[in-house]
């Protein structure tokens, strides 16, 4: 090998060297570059990530927060503000005003549920704009009640703040006026829980007898004493509800053609340690509207459910429960949803429940209670307008809801089957009722005479003392063994839970041969 092929050699291998050297040198920067602009990316995309959370949390906040109604803050915006204020103030000098509109009633029924709407809005508008001008807290509670936190126990400018809200509503529409009824709660402790405090001012808001001559109530010492023993009666209630103290009584409904049990109503017992067995009047008016009602209500409904089980796992025909609901649960969909639950947790069909909704819960016709009414029936309840008579309910309600029965109320029967003129509405009423298909039951019928009257103006079904008082399981039982066409006719199947093991091991086993 000569010296310049040695030369050329070398200086070939040191250029493949100084090029494998730059290669790297590229490739790292070119990694390097890869690694910054991943990081970069990776760094927006957390970025965009974590922007796009926190908008979802202020749009949750937002919703869990705002009533979506008339859009300013919630029950739970007032709880969770008042809470804060309470938090960041020494002294107690707060009191909290609660209002409704009392004539809201009135609105639904005179001009529509929109207009109701409208009025809530409405109202809310002129709490907004006096809340900032004046700066105190407030919230549109729910339904038509409306909250105040205002940093004063100063009895003028409390009744100032009645007054001007009061007058803020007078120019609703050209010839009504929104009537407003307030109930003022002056702080005394900040411990108390501030539902507890609404609770006191709505307590107050009650006392107002004529809104005419005087809109607004302070909460006293006598109210407090009333609101102590509520809360023990209240107390004393759940306690019964866990001991099982209250007593499902059915009464029988019988067709006045066939003299049949074709239901019966669920009332309620309290079978109380010293004062005996307690009518639902002596304690269910003090719990109107509260959370005890609604545990009561959920109570009831599934001792209906259990009992319809547990005759249809004795093979006995189960008859049809009609159960009682409270006008509080007309607010949302929620009781619905338990329904449901109860009714596949214990396999009754729906058929066999008819639900009571009170006439004076729904006569307002307000767009939220249509839309409940709506979603019973098409959860695939059967529906009844309880007390029909006992308000003016507008008949328009008749057609627009989807109903399929109406009871007549006792003290209206009484009031009309004694006198001619009184007859030819009933009679009236219930062939309109028929006419759209409509079943006519009555409530309350005492006499023979009271029978023959209803049956002849064609009502179908009837309840009263007359045929039977509301009465404990075990006596309704004898009474329906007593009666003939108790058992099963062929085309009728209910399968019991002993039917439903079988079908299970049935599907078991098939499976097993399957495999
Ligand atoms: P309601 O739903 O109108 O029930 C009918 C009431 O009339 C019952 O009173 C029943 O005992 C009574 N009654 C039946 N036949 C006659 C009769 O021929 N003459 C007279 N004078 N009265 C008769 P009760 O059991 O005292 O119930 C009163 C109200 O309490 C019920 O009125 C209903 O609104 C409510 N209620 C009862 N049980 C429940 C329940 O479980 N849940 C709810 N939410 N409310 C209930
Ligand atoms: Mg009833």
């Amino acid at each position: 090998m000569t010296p310049t092929t040695i030369l050329v050699i070398l200086i070939l291998l040191l250029a493949i060297g100084l090029g494998i050297c730059l290669y790297q040198l590229n490739l790292e920067k070119h990694y390097y570059q890869y690694k910054t602009d991943k990081s970069d990316h990776l760094e927006n995309q957390l970025k965009e990530e974590k922007d796009k959370n926190k908008q979802t949390l202020e749009r949750l906040n937002k919703i869990a927060y705002i009533n979506p109604i008339s859009k300013i803050g919630n029950l739970d915006y007032f709880i969770s503000e008042t809470t804060k204020q309470f938090l960041d103030t020494e002294g107690t000098e707060f009191t909290l005003i609660t209002y409704n509109i009392s004539n809201m009633g009135s609105v639904n029924k005179l001009f529509g549920p929109t207009e109701g709407d409208r009025a809530v809005k409405f109202t809310a508008d002129k709490l907004r704009s006096l809340g900032q001008r004046q700066r105190f807290l407030y919230a549109h509670l729910y339904s038509n009640l409306f909250g105040i936190l205002v940093k004063s126990k100063e009895p003028d400018y409390l009744i100032g703040i009645a007054r001007s809200i009061t007058e803020s509503l007078t120019d609703f529409n050209d010839s009504f006026a929104l009537e407003p009824s307030f109930g003022i709660y002056e702080i005394t402790r900040l411990t108390v829980p501030v539902t507890e405090m609404i609770n006191c001012a709505m307590l107050a808001q009650n006392m107002n007898k004529n809104k005419k001559v005087c809109n607004y109530s302070f909460y006293t010492e006598e109210l407090d004493k009333q609101f102590k023993e509520n809360k023990e009666m209240s107390r004393e209630m759940e306690e019964a509800m866990e001991q099982h103290k209250f007593l499902m009584y059915l009464q029988p409904m019988v067709d006045l053609r066939t003299f049949q049990i074709v239901a019966a109503e669920a009332l309620v017992r309290w079978d109380h340690p010293e004062k005996g067995i307690l009518s639902p009047y002596a304690f269910l008016p003090l719990f109107e509207g509260t959370s005890v009602v609604e545990k009561l209500d959920y109570y009831m409904w599934e001792e209906c459910c259990k009992t319809i089980r547990r005759w249809i796992d004795n093979k006995i025909k189960p008859t049809p429960i009609t159960m009682n609901i409270s006008p509080l649960h007309f607010e949302s969909t929620k009781f619905i949803q338990k329904l449901n639950e109860l009714t596949s947790h214990y396999l009754v069909d729906k058929q066999l429940l008819i639900l009571e909704l009170p006439e004076r819960g729904i006569a307002s016709g307000s767009s939220g209670i249509i839309s409940v009414i709506n979603s019973l029936h098409d959860n695939g309840y059967t529906l009844s307008i309880d007390g029909f008579g006992s308000m003016y309910c507008p008949l328009n309600l008749l057609t627009d809801l989807p109903i399929d029965s109406i009871k007549l109320d006792r003290s209206f029967l009484n009031r009309h089957l004694t006198s001619e003129n009184g007859m030819t509405i009933l009679r009236y009423l219930i062939a309109m009722a028929k006419e759209i298909n409509l079943e006519v039951q009555a409530e309350g019928i005492e006499t023979e005479e009271q029978a023959n009257l209803l049956t002849e103006i064609g009502t179908d079904i009837v309840q009263g003392y007359f045929f039977s008082k509301p009465i404990d399981l075990r006596e309704f039982d004898m009474l329906n063994k007593s009666m003939v066409n108790k058992v099963y006719r062929g085309d009728e199947y209910y399968p019991t839970f002993e039917d439903l093991e079988k079908d299970l091991d049935l599907i078991d086993y098939l499976l097993k041969q399957n495999t």
